[in-house]
């Protein structure tokens, strides 16, 4: 991992607090993609950490997905201030440590619309996608991507809990010694 914690390579770097390092099994072929740190995450430097890391990490322990057996990131390190979608400019700039957490992993799983796009290169309807697989070329890799609802739209809507629950369940079932 060569995540700069003194990062200034967009504008993102001027009211964060903490950069937000990738978290789990950096090791782990599958790699689960948020959209930005939120508040508590900025003060912990940790991913998914609050409400909806809480919700993720209840759907993964009903899951029987261990969260330290799988890596998790975000698609940009720093929190964009009020918690705002990130720009494209700041995803862009953001994209080498994405990259640099992708690569060597199995499986992508893209939570929320910011990550799918990001990746995808094109503008997603979740309801329409979820739970699909696409591949992406990184490099000279082949990487099958999943995108799923992010866990903030499972704290609010049943039909995206399933939704992210029934892609944790699709994990485990193609890893199911992780
Ligand atoms: S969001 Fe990414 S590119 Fe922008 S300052 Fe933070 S670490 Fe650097």
């Amino acid at each position: 991992m060569f995540l700069d914690l003194d990062c200034e390579l967009c504008r993102l770097c001027h009211e964060r607090t903490k950069v937000v390092a990738p978290s789990g099994d950096l090791a782990s072929p599958v790699v689960f993609v948020g959209e930005a740190p939120g508040e508590k995450e900025d003060l912990s430097g940790k991913p998914f950490v609050g409400r909806a890391g809480r919700m993720l990490d209840r759907l993964l322990e009903e899951e029987g997905l261990p969260r330290d057996s799988i890596m998790i990131t975000n698609t940009v390190k720093c929190r964009p201030p009020g918690n705002r979608r990130p720009k494209a400019d700041e995803v862009l700039a953001c994209r080498l440590y994405l990259e640099d957490d992708l690569r060597g992993k199995q499986l992508i799983v893209c939570m929320g619309r910011t990550a799918c796009e990001g990746l995808l290169n094109n503008q997603v309807v979740m309801r329409d996608c979820a739970n699909q697989t696409f591949t992406i070329a990184l490099g000279r890799e082949r990487i099958d991507l999943v995108p799923t609802y992010h866990p903030s739209a499972a704290l609010r809507n049943l039909e995206a809990r399933e939704g992210l629950r029934r892609t944790i369940r699709l994990v485990k079932e193609r890893f199911p010694e992780l």
